[in-house]
């Protein structure tokens, strides 16, 4: 018997296992992959290393370092004397009770599920895999690339994890969706010196993003040579026809799209599709734990990450532990992507914290709603609460308050004039609502407004802040 039981050893579990571990609890934390998760070995950690690598050889090179360095680093925090590691899928036996395929069972009155996510598929039928194979077929699934058998999709058409796989730089890069993921490697790719192209359904790009900060951002990726095809979509995925490749000239992919009524198509030596991420699910017979999922594929939590009771089927509550704050037999909950609340993968961490401070009856202050995001393109995006169009079509009342990278002094000395900053706060100068930037450095920025918001602050109160000269961080200041 265990206190918790954590499914997934990503951010989120790992995170939550480290936490409770730390407060006495006794842990078990069944990872089925490499621990880390999504983050570590095929998501935020390798794309930030292509982002901070000069060319796409040392991306690789330095890739293979970092990975491994930073997953020991969470095996050391995982051989915690109270927690357990175990290797393998965990499978739901009852809402109690999970099992892994060697035969071992486990027990818990609090159980954490933290499966993650994996990317979702453009549904526009067989997609190729690989330039020679002549008929489409499917992208093997996520799954068995984050697996530790190292199963890779090495085809012309790959998701992220596949593109990350890539051992040549190719010479074509068509990507489809306009999303983080797809910003963030259209931008690192062309400054490699692929060529890339983006295609997106949506007329704008980063639609989380405020939208002029969004185009902003779009004009100068277009101005340092990547193709934008905005409010086109894409029909189908074909592999070049036999006659032109066997001609030794041309391989890869036709990607066929519509834009504004027209047919158009671009050529393509890798395609990467980057059209969202979905749930991860398969396999733990929720079921058995009296879990109905949402139309959409998510986990359904409450404000606390629990499961909610309503989403359980009518006359089996009494089938299922609850709550923390009800059934002193525990309670199960669902944090990090798999409940589709917040992307992130501090989102996840922070989630875990909350979820494990409720099982030990520890008060905390996380403000879920105050969220900060970053786009590690170049320049960088970033952005906490609501964007300006949001505000308006909620019709909060506000005031926008702007400032530029170029009247900033170090912005000019690092050669770093492109950006932009934009506030909203309540009417009055009052407090601080929201923060949109794109600039060098941008995420830091949107750091340090978070915690003004967090602690309810005014503009003025960030103005009477006193800011180290010459920094970026005066361009807050500097706002009109
Ligand atoms: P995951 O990290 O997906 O971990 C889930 C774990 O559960 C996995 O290890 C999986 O093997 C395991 N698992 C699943 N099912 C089972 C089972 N049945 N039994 C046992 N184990 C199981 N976020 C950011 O905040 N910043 C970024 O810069 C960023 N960049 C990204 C770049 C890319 C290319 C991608 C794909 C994602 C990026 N993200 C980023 C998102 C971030 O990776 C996720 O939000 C985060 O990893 C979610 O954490 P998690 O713990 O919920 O799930």
């Amino acid at each position: 018997m265990t206190d918790l039981l954590i499914i997934g050893a990503g951010p989120g579990g790992y995170k939550a296992a480290a936490h409770a571990a730390k407060h006495g609890l006794k842990v078990t934390i069944i990872e089925e992959g490499h621990v880390g998760g999504t983050c570590l070995n095929v998501g935020c950690i390798p794309t930030k290393t292509y982002v901070h690598s000069a060319t796409f050889e040392d991306a690789r090179e330095r890739m293979a370092q970092v990975v491994p360095q930073l997953r020991q680093g969470v095996e050391g925090i995982l051989s915690h004397p109270n927690i357990t590691l175990v290797r393998g899928k965990a499978s739901f036996v009852d809402a109690h009770t999970v099992s892994t395929p060697d035969g071992q069972t486990f027990t818990a009155d609090n159980i954490i599920i933290a499966t993650g996510s994996t990317s979702k598929m453009l549904n526009i039928g067989p997609l190729p895999t690989s330039p020679r194979g002549g008929e489409g077929c499917a992208l093997p699934s996520s799954e068995a690339r984050l697996s530790p058998s190292g199963e890779q999709g090495r085809g012309p058409v790959v998701d992220s994890t596949g593109l990350l796989q890539l051992d040549a730089l190719p010479k074509r890069l068509c990507i489809i969706g306009a999303g983080v993921i797809g910003m963030e490697f259209a931008s690192v790719f062309n400054r490699f010196g692929a060529e890339v192209t983006v295609i997106e359904f949506l007329k704008e790009c980063l639609p989380a993003l405020d939208s002029d900060i969004a185009k902003r951002l779009r004009k100068q990726m277009e101005k340092q040579g990547v193709t934008f095809y905005m409010g086109a979509g894409v029909k189908s995925l074909s592999p070049i026809p036999s006659p032109v490749r066997e001609g030794g000239t041309r391989e890869g992919t036709l990607v066929f799209f519509e834009q504004k009524g027209k047919e158009l198509s671009v050529e393509a030596d890798v395609v990467l599709v980057a059209t969202g991420r979905k749930p991860r699910t398969e396999g733990l017979n929720l079921e058995a734990a009296c879990i109905t999922l949402a139309p959409n594929g998510t986990i359904p939590v409450d404000e606390h990450f629990e499961v909610a009771p309503s989403n359980l089927p009518e006359g089996r509550l009494t089938d299922r532990t609850v709550s923390p704050s009800g059934d002193e037999r525990g309670a199960l909950f669902a944090i990090g992507d798999v409940n589709g609340k917040q992307m992130l993968a501090h989102a996840a961490e922070m989630q875990g914290i909350h979820v494990v401070n409720r099982i030990l009856g520890i008060e905390d202050n996380i403000r879920f709603d105050v969220m900060p995001a970053a786009i590690f393109t170049s320049p960088e995006a970033a952005c906490v609460g609501p964007s300006e169009d949001q505000l308006k079509e909620q019709g909060t009342p506000y005031e926008c308050h702007k400032s530029f990278y170029r009247a900033n002094g170090k912005a000019l000395a690092m050669n770093e004039t492109e950006g932009m900053v934009k506030l909203c706060t309540e009417p009055g100068e009052g407090r601080i609502l929201s923060a949109h930037i794109f600039g060098a450095h941008a995420a830091d920025l949107v750091q340090e407004v978070t915690a003004y918001i967090t602690l309810g602050a005014t503009l003025q109160q960030l103005r009477d802040t006193v800011h180290i000269h010459p920094t970026l961080s005066e361009v807050l200041i500097e706002v009109n």
